[in-house]
């Protein structure tokens, strides 16, 4: 079965080009300029770019995937792709390990399925000055033996952990997880500038939404953000809502780290594509007014409500990227912290069919995943 999509405007690494694409068995096989050679379904002059890959998202649709409802998180994932998601991390936040070995065991049959792309623990190794929306009374000292047995119960899916490099175990653990192939991301965290450079040392790879629950840049105390931004082995993601971080910063992290370096995650919770109102979090409520999420009773941020199409539009609106880069910062980018590039994140011939097309105002018009429509345009 081979399908020919004709008169695109593909947005590819080096550029935008009017022309078309093909697509057989789940693959991209052929990417052109111009007329496409054969008949082809025409795109009337839409934009096709890579499905998003979102490494940090909680839930959506009603649902959380800290709850470890596989019922929850099929919900949860339908709602993101028909916002282009493609390639979606469960994030779980701080529980106990006994929820946390439940949720993981849970949420690993739908791993295994290819619905999700892997299992992210968000906490409980985190500080409790930067806890956020996380339970005080669940945070942990890290532990690389409990880390081990929560890896067990994931079977494998467990892909990525935040954890708080100054806290004791945690350069340990963060070499622990790294032997595991689980990548470790530097976040809730309370950590100087040299704390911050010991946990990249030991082998930490992301930073979990750079500024938001860490010290802010200061210019005699650089702080958590100068390290994560600075060194090269580092991916920061960013959470381009509008609330979580001011345009302006987001813009100097972009130009810092470049498109390279820089992954757009959602963090998105239950109320993202369900409106606004009262919603669990792990064990905590969170309240939903006008689209920000916060801890009920008027605390604070607790994940958002942002889609990655959203977060793509802002990226070429607010930020002032390029196509090509927004579709980096969106998909390629976060491909590669995940060790997916070779398959995902580019409109390529030889990668996986994952696209989303998108109309003149950057609004999803249809999503394929492997091959499929989700939304046929
Ligand atoms: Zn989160």
């Amino acid at each position: 079965m081979s399908l020919t999509l004709a008169d695109a405007r593909v947005v590819t690494p080096d550029g935008v080009h009017d022309g078309w694409l093909t697509i057989e068995d789940g693959r991209i096989t052929h990417v052109g300029r111009g007329s496409a050679p054969g008949p082809g379904r025409s795109l009337g002059g839409r934009y096709v770019v890579p499905g998003f890959v979102d490494i940090h998202n909680h839930g959506g649709a009603g649902g959380s995937f800290p709850a470890g409802d596989p019922e929850q998180a099929v919900r949860i994932a339908a709602l993101h792709a028909r916002h282009g998601t493609t390639t979606l991390m469960a994030s779980l936040v701080t529980a106990s390990p006994d929820h946390l070995a439940r949720a993981a065991s849970a949420l690993a049959d739908l791993c295994e399925d290819g619905l999700l792309a892997g299992i992210h623990f968000e906490g409980p190794y985190i500080s409790k000055a930067r806890c956020g929306a996380h339970n005080p009374s669940l945070l942990r000292e890290p532990s690389p033996g409990e880390l081990l047995g929560l890896l067990k119960a994931g079977r494998g899916h467990v892909r990525m952990l935040t954890i708080a490099a100054e806290l004791p175990g945690a350069l340990d653990t963060i070499r622990e997880a790294v032997a595991n192939d689980v990548i470790a991301a530097l976040g809730h965290s309370d950590a100087d500038y040299g704390q911050t450079l010991a946990g990249i040392d030991a082998g930490a790879r992301v930073a979990t939404h750079l500024y938001n629950a860490m010290p802010p840049l200061g210019h005699r105390d650089p702080g958590p953000v100068a390290a994560l931004l600075q060194d090269e082995r580092v991916t920061v993601e960013l959470v381009n809502d509008g609330v979580h971080v001011h345009p302006a910063m987001l813009r100097l992290a972009c130009r810092a780290a470049g498109p390279g370096r820089t992954a757009l995650v959602t963090d998105a919770m239950a109320a993202a594509g369900a409106g606004d109102g009262t919603y669990d979090l792990g064990p905590l409520k969170v309240e939903v007014a006008g689209g920000v999420a916060r801890l009920a009773g008027g605390g604070s941020i607790a994940g958002s409500t942002l889609t990655m199409d959203a977060a793509f539009r802002r990226a070429v609106r607010e930020l002032g990227l390029s196509l090509p880069e927004a579709a980096q910062v969106t998909s390629l980018t976060p491909a590669r912290v995940l060790g997916l590039d070779d398959r995902l994140g580019s409109v390529t011939a030889g990668k996986q069919a994952d696209l989303v097309v998108l109309d003149g105002d950057l609004e999803v018009a249809g999503v394929m995943k492997h091959g499929s429509w989700i939304t046929e345009p």
